[in-house]
């Protein structure tokens, strides 16, 4: 049976739209956040404010964490500390897998469990079952939650390691910020040739929607190891990002990001991969046994 009671600790933009789609669906709420005005909204909208960390982690058996990172956490649950037995902390923090793991580990240690969370929608996505979060840590603790966690968004369950779900969301996250500057940068340049951003958003767009059929089609390769020249060679793409780094300097922009790729780029035809794909590179990025440790 689902869980009707919930605690949410932590009321950034995120919290607050997550303790707003439980007291949508019915839920008790008890709310607790370092800055208490900004639980003023919530509690005009039927949640209970804890005077205490302790009063929300006594108020049900799970509490939804939504805070910066995992230091946030040990400083609100380190004195509460004695409060977490038997309790199961849903820690939607951002944080590296390492951290996840530490965290599940100090709070066992004081008898709670942990479910990491790696939420891939901004607050405007949260109560859609369309959006995404990634979950790891006990099986068996998720699947009796999962109803409390779908009021938030889907649920994709990615294994008991506590790390894993950390690892998912800031594999994302790689693709999301690179690729939003990438975005960012040639925004800049089309600005510095009196283009403006909504001019260029349907070309962005274009080739933004046009990225999941190339890695479609490289992951296969990628996989089996194998970058054959056969459609694309990376001493065409040198040439191709030093037109692109020219571009830029010629219109007084920051190159540091194309510079950066170039770099990469041309490390990889030192290393001897001139006449294969530019996912070779991956052979050049990778971590290699030399490298482990
Ligand atoms: P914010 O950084 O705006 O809010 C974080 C919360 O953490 C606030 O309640 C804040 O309290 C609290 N906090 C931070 N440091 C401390 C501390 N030392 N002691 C006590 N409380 C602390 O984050 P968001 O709400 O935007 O996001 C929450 C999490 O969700 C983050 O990990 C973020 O990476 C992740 N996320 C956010 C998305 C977004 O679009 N916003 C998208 C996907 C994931 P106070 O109010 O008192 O400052």
């Amino acid at each position: 049976m689902s869980v009707r009671k919930v605690a949410v600790i932590g009321l950034g933009p995120m919290g607050r739209a997550m303790a707003r789609a439980f007291l949508g669906r019915g839920y008790e709420v008890t709310v607790w956040n370092r800055t208490p005005e900004k639980a003023g909204e919530l509690v005009a909208g039927g949640a209970i404010l804890a005077g205490t960390v302790g009063d929300a982690l006594a108020a049900g058996e799970v509490a939804v964490l939504s805070l910066t990172d995992y230091d946030a956490m040990y400083a609100i649950l380190e004195p509460a500390a004695a409060h977490l037995d038997g309790k199961v902390i849903v820690n939607l923090s951002s944080d590296t897998p390492d951290r996840s793991r530490k965290g599940a580990e100090w709070l066992a240690a004081h008898g709670a469990r942990q479910l990491t969370g790696g939420v891939q929608v901004p607050p405007s996505g949260i109560g859609d079952p369309a959006s995404s979060t990634f979950y790891s840590g006990p099986r068996e603790v998720f699947e009796r939650h999962r109803p409390t966690l779908e009021v938030l968004t889907g649920a994709d369950y990615r294994g008991e390691d506590p790390g894993l779900a950390a690892l998912y969301y800031q594999l994302q996250m790689d693709i999301f910020w690179t690729s939003m500057l990438s975005w960012l940068h040639a925004l800049a340049t089309a600005d510095a040739n009196g283009i403006t951003a909504a001019e260029f958003l349907p070309y962005a767009a274009r080739t933004a929607a046009s990225v999941p059929g190339f890695m479609e089609f490289y992951t296969p390769r990628i996989d089996a190891g194998e970058h054959p020249g056969d459609v694309d060679r990376l001493a065409m793409g040198v040439a191709s990002v030093e037109h692109v780094t020219h571009t830029v300097h010629a219109a007084g922009v920051d190159v540091a990001l194309p510079g950066a790729v170039l770099e990469i780029f041309r490390r990889g035809v030192a290393a001897g991969h001139a006449d294969s794909s530019f996912t070779s590179l991956f052979e050049v990025m990778r971590k290699l046994p030399e490298r482990a440790g």
